[in-house]
């Protein structure tokens, strides 16, 4: 390959880049950030608009004391009691795909409590660096992206769901998540916009939100201004690979060689890690989003409706309900059957206003390995290819946390979290 090659696919004055992060959602620019930071020359390639992937939707929430691996204690039957309701919040299509009943045997497999007591404390410790690190970030010069640490309040309609949720909150304490325990009287005078049935909220004070988009293009901004080139609208295709060193990959204008390459494609990060020899037991977690114009009652902090499970964020002008998690392969479709099910859940709590701000709902498919962790690491295959995937639901709150850990990684310093429950190897 020529170097008027690596060129014409850049543009012709750029010079080659020590780093090539493929895919520009929340994890790749803040991979690509962080690196600039370092003096890296970074290149970010995506198919398609910067940040319109999972990343753009989702609830905005930076929620330590809910920053779990999907697989978790009691999951793995409650999933199965699922499968036979549509609406459900946590849905598996039944289906016979040996590549879906693999994930779902990995999955029930991780959702052990040995396996959970591990992963848990390194994905909330990664989560409440994160959410530190998006303070500063909005706390310094540059386009806002509507960031409040007001807390998250989970608001319980029964006494076994306030127990449940008092419990897990007991433990997030312990990983230096503080919370209060409130009333049903006090849920309802904090915040008036819940009407229905009140056991009583737990409030995690120290949580935070934000507009996912826009924080996306705040780490846009900074990459750029720092020199990261943003190429977007150009696919990669595939990789040239020698031996266990990635050369360049590939884009329909051309080859694009660089020293160290970031795997950072969210869900779509198992097809294209085939072209390094990569197995990645990924499914996508379907889940939507609608949102309210700013009613007359508007939350002052984030809301779960704890058993509903419907997120609920409160931006400057808006109001944002978010849920379900349906398993599925690349299918972005809207089912308003689900839709329909999160607002109607969400009327039975809150007075909302009698019409959404736009009817179409968005949708978005978070990045699933099958034991509910992410993967940041080097690949096990190459050894100048680096993963920063799986996210699940964590990809947002996670994000600062994910870059600073691969960046240290690479660099081959001390990392500041403990690499090895996202170690690559346990999955591919
Ligand atoms: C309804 C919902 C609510 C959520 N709420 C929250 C929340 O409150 N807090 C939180 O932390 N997380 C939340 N999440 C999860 C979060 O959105 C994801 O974990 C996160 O967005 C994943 O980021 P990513 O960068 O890995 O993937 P994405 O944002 O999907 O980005 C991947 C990028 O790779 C690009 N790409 C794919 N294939 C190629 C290719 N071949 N070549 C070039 N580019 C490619 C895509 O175009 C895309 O831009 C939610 C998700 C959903 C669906």
């Amino acid at each position: 390959m020529s170097n008027g090659t690596v060129n014409a696919a850049l543009g012709s004055s750029r010079p080659r880049p020590d780093v090539v992060v493929i895919g520009a959602g929340v994890i790749g620019l803040a991979c690509a950030l962080e690196l600039a930071r370092r003096g890296e020359r970074v290149v970010v390639v995506d198919r398609g608009e910067a940040g319109r992937g999972a990343s753009f939707g989702n609830a905005g929430w930076l929620t330590p004391s809910l920053a779990f691996p999907l697989a978790q204690p009691g999951y793995a039957f409650k999933a199965l009691k699922w499968m036979m309701d549509p609406e459900s919040p946590f849905y598996i299509r039944p289906s016979l795909d040996p590549a879906l009943l693999g994930w779902v045997a990995k999955f029930a497999f991780s959702s052990r409590r040995s396996k959970f007591t591990v992963n848990a404390p390194a994905l909330v410790g990664l989560c409440r660096w994160s959410t530190d690190a998006w303070e500063a970030l909005a706390t310094s010069a540059g386009p806002e992206f509507g960031f409040a640490r007001r807390g998250l309040l989970v608001v319980l309609e029964t006494p076994h769901g306030l127990e449940t949720a008092q419990k897990a909150a007991a433990y997030v304490e312990t990983q230096g998540i503080p919370h209060e325990s409130w009333s049903a009287d006090r849920v309802r005078a904090e915040e008036p916009i819940v009407t229905g049935p009140v056991s009583g909220g737990v409030y995690h004070t120290r949580d935070a939100h934000c507009v996912p988009n826009l924080a996306v293009q705040r780490l846009r901004h900074e990459a750029e201004r720092l020199g990261v080139q943003v190429i977007e609208h150009r696919e990669v295709t595939g990789a040239v690979v020698e031996g266990r060193r990635v050369i360049a990959i590939r884009t329909p204008s051309g080859e694009i060689a660089a020293d160290r390459f970031v795997l950072a494609a969210g869900y779509w990060s198992a097809d294209l890690g085939r072209a390094f020899g990569l197995r990645l037991p990924m499914r996508a977690a379907k889940g939507y989003s609608l949102q309210f114009a700013r009613g007359t009652v508007h939350p002052s902090r984030s809301i779960s409706l704890g058993e509903r499970k419907v997120t609920v964020t409160p931006h400057a002008e808006r109001l944002r309900l978010a849920g379900t998690l349906e398993i599925v392969g690349d299918d972005s479709s809207i089912n308003e059957r689900r839709v329909n099910a999160i607002e109607r859940g969400a009327r039975g709590m809150l007075t909302l206003p009698n019409e959404r701000a736009e009817a179409k709902a968005w949708a978005g498919l978070r990045p699933c390995l099958a034991d509910g962790m992410p993967a940041i690491g080097r690949s096990p295959r190459q050894e100048n290819l680096w993963l920063a995937v799986g996210h699940q639901m964590t990809g947002l709150k996670c994000a600062p946390g994910t870059a600073r850990l691969l960046a240290e990684l690479m660099a081959g310093e001390k990392p500041t979290f403990d690499p090895r429950p996202f170690a690559p190897e346990r999955c591919c």
